[in-house]
């Protein structure tokens, strides 16, 4: 059997921010066939099995998580051929590695994912906040899941259109009723990836933005990008314990897309259509310094404006670091930052972890 069962296992050790108490249960399912397995054994605990990926979008509570926890460990991609407007089909089993997706699909020449490269995380959890990056998310080739849904007890498949892909979010972010399984994308094949939205990117490369380039490329000049800020997971060893963004890129009015432009902020475009600043050009403009600590264990990283923990870090001390942040934020720039990372385990009902 390829279902690994441990008790009380500490999510510290699952999850890339280092912090987190015991798992009641926590099951590592390396082969799908043993979802039976797993199911009739969530059965014994209270609560809706909470999913685990990488854990590297996630803070866990100190006081852990007693519902059982599914750690996604299945591997394998599956190339399906070409469907009837050339693009070809992939499916992809939700423990693989996106950033490994990534790579394989851009060396057979497959362009839609490019951009994605060096994000962290399985491929299973890419849905749930329609991952992107440079201009590409998940949604923009994502065809069909398949999900154990907790609700209806059995297997369902949802079509792309189903799963309420928006700006990092979806019907799964937040819900934990579905455990996704497999996944299938449609990449198509071209020598040159989609024009370059962002300027970082096309600097990088020297050419200007709305160019195309190989995507080998393109992945390339992405890559050092994401190096050069610490969001490439183990680049930057003082900031390895990282969520990436802790923040969501807050949507602009037309007024403030404005003004912040006049203060010297890049506004992007999301496929949504929606007008955003990074969180992390708010955060330095609140005044937050590179390395500064915010809460005990809990600084900016000495790279970005993010949150990394340090020793001494606890759940408290890092939603204690996130109120600090939305606030001061909002009092400088009168924009409200509203957190990205999921907050799973068993929370103190008063806490106000959404911000
Ligand atoms: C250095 C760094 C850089 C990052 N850069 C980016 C970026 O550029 N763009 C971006 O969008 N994100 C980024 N992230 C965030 C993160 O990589 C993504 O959100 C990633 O998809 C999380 O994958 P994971 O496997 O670690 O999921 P986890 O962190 O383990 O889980 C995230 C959420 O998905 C749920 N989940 C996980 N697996 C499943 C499943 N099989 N079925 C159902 N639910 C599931 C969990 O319950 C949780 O709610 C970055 C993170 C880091 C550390």
């Amino acid at each position: 059997m390829s279902m690994r069962v441990t008790h009380g296992l500490p999510l510290a050790r699952k999850t890339t921010l280092g912090i987190g108490g015991p798992a009641a249960v926590f099951v590592d399912l390396q082969d799908l066939a043993d979802l039976p397995e797993f199911v009739a054994l969530a059965a014994d605990f209270p609560g809706v099995p909470t999913c685990l990926g990488d854990g590297t979008n996630v803070l866990v509570s100190d006081a852990g998580c007693s519902s059982p926890v599914l750690r996604m460990n299945t591997q394998g991609v599956r190339f399906m051929g070409e469907v009837a407007d050339g693009r070809t089909l992939v499916e992809v089993q939700a423990g693989h590695s996106l950033h490994e997706l990534v790579d394989t699909v851009v060396r057979r020449g497959l362009i839609g994912m490019e951009m994605l490269v060096g994000i962290p995380g399985t491929v299973g959890a890419t849905p749930v906040q329609n991952v992107g990056a440079y201009g590409q998310e998940i949604s923009e080739t994502l065809v069909e899941v398949t999900a154990w849904d907790w609700v209806l007890s059995r297997r369902v498949t949802l079509g792309a259109a189903a799963c309420g892909l928006g700006h990092r979010t979806s019907i799964f972010k937040g819900a934990g009723r579905w455990t996704l399984l497999t996944l299938v994308f449609a990449l198509r094949k071209s020598a040159l990836c989609a024009p370059l939205t962002y300027r970082v990117v096309a600097d990088r490369l020297d050419v200007p933005v709305g160019s195309r380039v190989p995507p080998i490329e393109a992945a390339r000049a992405v890559l050092a990008v994401r190096r050069g800020k610490g969001m490439v997971l183990g680049c930057s060893g003082a900031d390895r314990r990282s969520v990436g963004s802790v923040f969501f890129s807050p949507e602009l009015t037309p007024a403030q897309a404005r003004r912040l432009r006049d203060e010297g902020a890049s506004i992007n475009r999301f496929p949504d259509g929606s007008a955003r600043v990074s969180a992390s050009w708010l955060i330095r403009r609140a005044g937050f310094a590179l390395g500064g600590p915010i809460a005990e264990g809990v600084r900016v990283s000495s790279l970005h404006h993010t949150l990394v923990a340090d020793e001494g870090a606890s759940a408290a001390g890092f939603t204690e670091a996130i109120d600090v942040v939305v606030n001061r934020v909002l009092e400088c720039t009168g924009v409200r930052l509203t957190p990205e990372v999921d907050f799973l385990g068993d929370w103190p009902e008063e806490e106000d972890v959404a911000g």
